[in-house]
C-alpha cells in the first residue's frame, strides 16, 4: 500500500506528525525500530500543561503534578519560581501520543527499523526497513524525520546532522526514600564539580521519589557522567541530605543536542521534526512541547503538498518558516545564553555571576 506520509520513529515528534496528518485525512504510517514505543525512553519527563492542548494527557502517564521550580546557586543561594506542569512516565506517556495517533487514523509499525530511503529520478518518494530480519519497502510522497538525535534520516537527505560536540550526557537514576522539601517543586542545582555544562534536576515522581539526573558537557568534564550524578547525590551540601536514606531504583543514560537546530530541516520529499532536527532547548534541554508543536505544524504543511501533489522542496520549506515563527526565537535565545553559560562553567563565581541571565526561571533571561 502506498502512503501520503512515513513517519520515521514514534518518540512525541513522529507521533504528532502522525496524529495530525492522520486527522487531516492523510494515510500515515508510522515506523517505530523499538518493539514497544518508548521503553526504554531516558527523560526527566517534565512536560508543560500545554501539551493538553495538543494531546490529552492520559492521568495514567501524570507522576506528579508540579507548580513551582526551585533554583540552587552555586553558592547556595536559593530561588522559587512558577514552572506549571507535569512529570510524566515517558514511556507510557508516549505510548499514549502513539495510541491516539494510532486512534486518529495512523498505522502504527513496531520493531520495524528505517535502513534507508528509497530516492526515484533524485526524489525521495518512501523508505526501506528491516522488521523480523527481512527487508521491505514502503512508498510514501513525503518522509518526516522525528527519528531523534543522531538523525540517519538527515543523513541520507544530505542535511546537516547534529554536531557531536553539541551533545549533553545526561545519567540519571529513579530513586525512592528521598526526603522531599514538597513534592509539587522541581529542583535545579548548579555547580562546575557537579554538572559542568549544564545542571543537576531533582524531578519528584511522588510524596518521596524523584527522578535524579544531570547534564554535562564533554568537553568540561573532568569524570565519567555517572560519578558526577553519585557526587552530587553524596556531597551537595542540600541535596545530600535529602538522599541519605534513598534508593536507587532505576538507572539510565540519554544524551541531548544542545547545539540548536540544524541550518535546515527539510528537503525535496523529507522534513525533519523534533530532536532529528535539534529544536531540543540549549538551555533546559527541554525538546518535548517543541517536538509536539513542530510535529503539528508539519502535518499542515504535508496535507497542504499532498493536497497540490507537490512534495517538492520548495513547497516543504513553507514548514521551516512556520516552526521558526514559532520555536525561532526561544531556541535561538538559549543557544546565545548557552555560548555565555560554556565560557562561565570556568568556576563557580564565573557560574554565580551569570546565572540569572541563563537560567530559564530568571527575569533577566527574558530581557532582550
Ligand atoms: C536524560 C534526559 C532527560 C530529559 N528530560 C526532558 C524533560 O524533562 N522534558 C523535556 O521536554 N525533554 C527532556 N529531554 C529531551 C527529550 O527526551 C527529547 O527532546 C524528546 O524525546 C525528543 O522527541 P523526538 O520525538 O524528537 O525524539 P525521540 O523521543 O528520541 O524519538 C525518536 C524515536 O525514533 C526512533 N528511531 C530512531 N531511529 C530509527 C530508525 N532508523 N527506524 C525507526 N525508528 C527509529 C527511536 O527509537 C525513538 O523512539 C530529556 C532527554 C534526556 C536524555
Amino acid at each position: 500500500m502506498k502512503f501520503d506520509v512515513a513517519v520515521v520513529g514514534a518518540g512525541p515528534a513522529g507521533s504528532s506528525v502522525a496524529k495530525f496528518a492522520s486527522e487531516a485525512g492523510l494515510r500515515v504510517i508510522v515506523l517505530e525500530r523499538k518493539k514497544e514505543t518508548g521503553f526504554p525512553s531516558p527523560c526527566a519527563g517534565y512536560v508543560s500543561k500545554l501539551v493538553s492542548r495538543h494531546f490529552s494527557i492520559d492521568k495514567a502517564c501524570i507522576q506528579q503534578e508540579v507548580k513551582n521550580m526551585r533554583t540552587y546557586s552555586p553558592s547556595g543561594e536559593v530561588q522559587t519560581a512558577g514552572m506549571e506542569g507535569f512529570i510524566v512516565d515517558r514511556p507510557l506517556f508516549d505510548n499514549a501520543l502513539g495510541r491516539q495517533a494510532k486512534d486518529a487514523g495512523a498505522e502504527i509499525l513496531k520493531d520495524a527499523r528505517v535502513t534507508g530511503l528509497i530516492k526515484k529520478e533524485g526524489h525521495v518518494r518512501g523508505v526501506v526497513y528491516k522488521k523480523n530480519g527481512e527487508e521491505k519497502e514502503i512508498e510514501s510522497k513525503v518522509v518526516v524525520g522525528a527519528d531523534g538525535i543522531f538523525s540517519r534520516v538527515a543523513k541520507w537527505s544530505g542535511l546537516q546532522t547534529q554536531d557531536r560536540k553539541e551533545i549533553a550526557i545526561c545519567p540519571q537514576y529513579e530513586m525512592a526514600g528521598v526526603e522531599l522539601d514538597d513534592p509539587t517543586i522541581t529542583e535545579t542545582y548548579f555547580g562546575v564539580s557537579y554538572a559542568p555544562g549544564a545542571y543537576v534536576w531533582v524531578y519528584p515522581t511522588g510524596k518521596n521519589s524523584a527522578k535524579v539526573g544531570l547534564g554535562i558537557k564533554k568537553s568540561l568534564a573532568r569524570m565519567k557522567p555517572k560519578e558526577y550524578l553519585n557526587k552530587f547525590i553524596a556531597e551537595h551540601p542540600t541535596a545530600s541530605l535529602k538522599f541519605k536514606n534513598a534508593k536507587i531504583t532505576g538507572t539510565l543514560t540519554g544524551l541531548v543536542p544542545v547545539g540548536g537546530p540544524l541550518n535546515k530541516t527539510y528537503a525535496d520529499g523529507v522534513l525533519l521534526v523534533g530532536d532529528a532536527a535539534g529544536m531540543t532547548d540549549a538551555i533546559s534541554g527541554a525538546g518535548i512541547i517543541s517536538g509536539i508543536l513542530a510535529g503539528k505544524l508539519a502535518a499542515g504543511v504535508v496535507s497542504e503538498a499532498v493536497a497540490e501533489d507537490d512534495c517538492s522542496e520548495e513547497k516543504l520549506k513553507k514548514y521551516e518558516e512556520l516552526w521558526k515563527k514559532v520555536l525561532g526565537s526561544r531556541l535561538r535565545r538559549s543557544l546565545e545564553k548557552r555560548k555565555i553559560v560554556d565560557r562561565a562553567y570556568s568556576s563557580d563565581e564565573e557560574l554565580e555571576k551569570v546565572l540569572p541571565w541563563t537560567w530559564i526561571t530568571f527575569k533577566e533571561f527574558w530581557k532582550d
